[in-house]
């Protein structure tokens, strides 16, 4: 009956693709076949000092770093990162996190992975949002490959100083710290894979990592749905 809505529904409103907006057909979801595959995978995983992990030598100590694809201006993973970020699409972020997971599913960079913390959202962004889109990411790699989420430990600080009054410079430096541990012990001698949406600067996940580290023994690695090509 769902199934027949749905299709009744869809004659009026087709599901398209959120790449190239065409009109997706029976067992496509989110992207059509096309799309699907010309997705700019850089397979950093099989890469040991790829581009990402040459990035970030010498600023954290992270244990590998890699991304899904490459985030091009107008490109395909722009517009589901959008579409995951400003279109309150969380299943599209689940979606493309079963691709990630069966991407790296086997793989060395996984090997020794014991949980999947998402970069926390500050609260009143995930208020605003509905969801933690690197959550819903990681909820797609862990359904995948069954390594489980944390989403306690690490916690985003409330800013109640509001933003827009700092100065850039000050702004930048927000980053900074904003970051909590909120038990230590959880993370202890664990392998944490950090996951966030798409990769710039990387200040965040360096942050965050920092907190990380506070816990004895622990090892991060990074990894995101889009890094710049
Ligand atoms: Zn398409």
């Amino acid at each position: 009956m769902k199934n027949l809505f749905h299709s009744f529904l869809s004659l009026f409103f087709p599901d398209l693709c959120v790449v190239c907006s065409e009109r997706l057909v029976e067992g496509e979801e989110h992207l059509c076949a096309n799309c699907l595959h010309l997705l700019p995978l850089t397979n950093f995983h099989l890469q040991p000092e790829n581009r990402l992990e040459e990035f970030f030598a010498g600023r954290i100590p992270f244990r590998h770093a890699a991304a899904f694809a490459y985030f091009v201006k107008g490109g395909s993973i722009q517009h589901i990162v959008h579409e995951l970020k400003y279109k309150h699409n969380p299943f599209i972020g689940n979606f493309i996190g079963t691709l990630c997971g069966e991407n790296l599913r086997g793989s060395s960079f996984l090997a020794d992975i014991d949980l999947l913390v998402p970069v926390p959202l500050h609260p009143k962004r995930e208020k605003e949002r509905g969801y933690n889109q690197s959550l819903e990411i990681c909820k797609g790699i862990s359904a995948v490959t069954n390594i489980p989420i944390d989403t306690e430990t690490l916690i985003r600080k409330v800013n109640n100083i509001s933003q827009t009054k700092h100065t850039r410079f000050a702004r930048w430096e927000n980053v900074e710290n904003i970051f909590l541990l909120t038990n230590s012990a959880s993370f202890q001698g664990k392998h944490i894979l950090l996951v966030d949406d798409v990769i710039t600067t990387g200040s965040t996940l360096e942050s965050c990592a920092k907190e990380i580290f506070k816990a004895a023994g622990t090892k991060v690695s990074i990894y995101a749905v889009g890094a710049a090509g």
